[in-house]
């Protein structure tokens, strides 16, 4: 057995096909006729520009327009004369051959993106490696396994996969994949999962153990890999693909459903979105709404700040596609560990406790207040509610309502017409703002726990330090009286109370969520089928009467395993 990272979930059970790159080795040589090698150049260019727009086209029409980028980015890369010339000059100065002058060249603006801090930038650099390859492949024609075109299903092996070979993937054909390298984040894995692929990635020495036709079990889930395995591990997990297709099935047939616990508790499932890209996510899923939209995203991957006119067409698409179901619209949580470049944000020694989210807005009052235009203009088509991430204090959420209500008055003055009954909340991401949220409760229409940063400051672990991820825990009883605490605070003021943090989405955590009285749960839009039918098979009262013992343990570990037990309903 062999334990890789599960990438996309999902059992693959069949014959292996290895995908070993064909090392081409690039050497240097010395031509004659500059001209018959710049054509070379220009004919495999042009070949793989094709290729692109194919792997474009394909991707938009069977993945989606977000993945379907990637091969946009690609056919930038094909186009960008700036690296094409310098080629050219030195196939013609330096009398060498095009494959050897475009490594070099491709090699110098790799090494730049590879070495920028900017992950998005960084990600051009695997752009730039791919597009160079296929340009290669083309210039000395060697053919790679068309996995387009398979003539049997099987599951691909592989140390990586490219984007354009995900993106290519015949599905009818591809049980499943497993790479050597990569993680969860990989556009490999985010491809499978879009997809529905099974995948299992970062299975470290796969290769030298595996040959063509071998016969492989895995599961996505897991990260478990079976090479040759027993028939008893085989009927095994036949069993389970049956189980995985039927719950799959049942999932489908949630979609249009209430979500409504044994009880009778209506509950809302709502999405989070960083992009307009997301939508069709959140639609196929059947989110109830949109929990969160992580605005950020729009302030990203750019040289300037977004005017109000982009940011107010981004709102507005948002609220209409979403048809009057509620869309939460976070306001600017940008430092931490989300930079923008173009703002020159100061380096701090500790950016996640420092100029963040609504304290840079507070600060930047015409940052925020063409935000706010943006979104109080858009709230005309749609249920737009607006939300202020990290308060830490009353002074805080008073002083971003007030800076709302001089842009309401502008836009009044204006002329230009708001939701003049639009809701206002505030995220709990601090545990001061837990703490006094009985006194906050009173001052907004609505709490949204952001347990990612909750847990966090709570436990004082960093959220994305790998050594001290045993520590960062949401089932530490200090987190969970936090959630309970915020809930009843909200309760008793009666707003509603929702959660957008990645625990609202955990199956183990979704019935004693239930239990503790939170009113909607936020999430990546593939969760909410699995939230739905979670929640639709337990009974809220029955949770209740745990959460005194429950809360009382004094460890996670306990919390957990009490859960486990006594909670049948966990996936
Ligand atoms: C959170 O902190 O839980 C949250 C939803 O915000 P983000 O993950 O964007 O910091
Ligand atoms: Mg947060």
């Amino acid at each position: 057995m062999f334990k890789g990272i599960g990438a996309s979930p999902g059992i693959a059970i069949g014959k292996i096909l290895l995908k070993k790159e064909s090392k081409i080795e690039i050497v240097k040589k010395h031509i004659e006729d500059s001209i018959k090698e710049i054509h070379g150049l220009h004919y495999a260019r042009v070949k793989s520009k094709d290729e692109i727009l194919k792997l474009y086209e394909h991707t938009l029409e069977t993945i989606g327009e977000k993945e379907a980028q990637i091969f946009e980015a690609h056919s930038m890369i094909v186009e960008d004369m700036e690296i094409f010339n310098q080629i050219e000059s030195k196939i013609k100065d330096e009398k060498i051959n095009a494959e050897w002058a475009l490594k070099e060249i491709t090699d110098q603006f790799i090494a730049i993106f590879d070495d920028m801090d900017d992950e998005y930038m960084k990600e051009r650099a695997s752009d730039i490696k791919d597009v160079t390859a296929r340009i290669t492949r083309n210039l000395l024609e060697i053919q790679e396994i068309d996995l387009s075109n398979l003539k049997e299903p099987v599951i691909i092996v592989a140390e990586d996969l490219t984007p354009s070979d995900t993106a290519s993937m015949d599905k009818k054909n591809v049980l499943g994949f497993v790479t050597a390298i990569g993680g969860k984040t990989a556009h490999s894995a985010i491809m499978a999962r879009s997809l529905e692929i099974p995948a299992v990635v970062g299975a470290g020495d796969i290769l030298s153990k595996v040959n063509n036709n071998d016969y492989m079990v895995f599961d996505g889930d897991e990260g478990i890999i079976y090479l040759n395995p027993t028939q008893d591990i085989i009927d095994r997990y036949v069993g389970k693909l049956e189980e995985h297709k039927n719950f799959k099935y049942a999932l489908q047939k949630l979609i249009g459903k209430e979500t409504i616990t044994v009880d009778g508790k209506k509950l809302e499932l709502a999405a989070n979105i960083g992009t307009v890209d997301d939508l069709d996510g959140v639609l196929r899923n059947d989110a109830q709404g949109i929990g969160l939209f992580r605005t950020e995203f729009l302030y990203m991957d750019r040289t300037s700040l977004p005017s109000e006119e982009e940011q107010f067409e981004v709102y507005k698409k948002v609220a209409q596609t979403m048809k009057g179901k509620p869309v939460v619209i976070r306001t600017l949580d940008i430092g931490g560990d989300k930079d923008l470049t173009y703002m020159d944000l100061p380096k701090e020694m500790n950016p996640f406790l420092g100029y963040r989210a609504i304290r840079l807005c507070l600060d930047q009052l015409d940052v925020f207040k063409t935000q706010l235009r943006a979104l109080l203009r858009a709230s005309s088509y749609g249920n737009i509610k607006i939300m202020f991430p990290m308060i830490s204090c009353m002074e805080e959420l008073r002083e971003a309502k007030s800076v709302l209500g001089s842009v309401k008055s502008d836009l009044r003055n204006e002329n230009i017409g708001f939701d003049e009954n639009i809701e206002v909340g505030m995220m709990i991401e601090v545990p001061a703002a837990a703490i006094i949220s009985d006194i906050l409760a009173k001052e907004v229409d609505f709490f949204s726990i952001g347990t990612n940063d909750l847990i966090q400051y709570t436990t004082a672990v960093d959220r994305g330090n790998q050594k001290l991820s045993y520590l960062y825990n949401q089932f530490h009883p200090a987190v969970l009286r936090c959630i309970q605490l915020i809930i009843d605070n909200g309760h008793k003021e009666g707003i509603w109370v929702g959660m957008c943090g990645e625990v609202a989405g955990d199956p183990e955590m979704i019935p004693i969520l239930a239990g503790m009285g939170l009113d909607e749960f936020s999430m990546s839009p593939i969760s909410i089928l699995k939230a739905r039918y979670i929640l639709k098979n337990i009974d809220t009262k029955k949770i209740r009467d745990l959460l005194d013992e429950m809360l009382s343990m004094p460890t996670a570990k306990e919390v957990q395993a009490y859960i486990n037990k006594k909670i049948p309903f966990i996936l």
